[in-house]
């Protein structure tokens, strides 16, 4: 299934593949109708994208996305590394931010309405989080303790038949980082969740 959004997704920067985006899409679609969506890391907001188109076509009426994002950027972005775009440095605070881009785009796209931005570490937005999620897209930080950090924040308050769907899964070193799929292997020995599906780098569990 081609999803297509209401501004041309390919100028949003982000890193998601198309089929992964499909994913992302297609299971916002069966849970927006049944509770609230989750994503930790947005970024420029490419993946909020996805899930809010679904909780438009699901439920615009009561769906909805927490995008949670410090904005200032994984290790990975920041001056000097792998993954920085100097498009995203403000250098007046000398710092990488990703907020200003990320609100454009969510406006851009007439979403304002299906998100509700998010702007702290996970740990802090989570502090007093009560209200159950229907689906939680983790797409966070890649150190070790980030990935757990997400995983214990979020996981936990997975409703039954809710999905946590996990970003970047790399089996071998060579290909990436292993703290996400350290989570998605400590997810599944918990007894909690099913692997529901894997497409490309995105792994799919299901909250037994
Ligand atoms: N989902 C995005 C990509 C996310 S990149 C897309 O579709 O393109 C990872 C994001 O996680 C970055 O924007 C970074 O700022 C954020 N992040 C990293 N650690 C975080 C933390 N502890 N709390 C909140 N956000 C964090
Ligand atoms: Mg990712």
């Amino acid at each position: 299934m081609a999803v297509s959004l209401p501004i041309d997704v390919s100028l949003v920067k982000g890193f998601l593949a198309d089929d992964e985006a499909d994913a992302l899409y297609r299971y916002g679609c069966v849970q927006a109708a049944n509770g609230a969506l989750l994503e930790g890391g947005s970024y420029c907001g490419k993946s909020t994208l996805y899930l809010s188109q679904a909780c438009r076509d699901t439920a615009p009426a009561t769906a909805v996305v927490y995008a949670v994002d410090h904005h200032i950027g994984s290790e990975e972005h920041q001056l000097g590394e792998m993954f920085h775009d100097p498009e995203l440095y403000n250098a007046e605070e000398a710092r990488f931010d990703t907020l200003a881009e990320f609100r454009r785009n969510i406006r851009r796209a007439g979403f304002e309405e299906w998100v509700v931005p998010l702007v702290a570490p996970s740990e802090v937005c989570a502090k007093h989080w009560q209200t159950p999620l229907a689906m939680v897209f983790i797409d966070g930080g890649h150190s070790l303790e980030a990935a757990l950090s997400d995983y214990r924040c979020w996981a936990m308050h997975i409703q039954r038949g809710g999905i946590l769907a996990i970003h970047d899964l790399f089996t071998a070193p060579e290909e990436g980082g292993q703290a996400p799929i350290a989570i998605y292997r400590l997810a599944l020995a918990s007894g909690l969740f099913e692997p529901l599906e894997r497409v490309n780098s995105l792994g799919v569990l299901r909250r037994i």
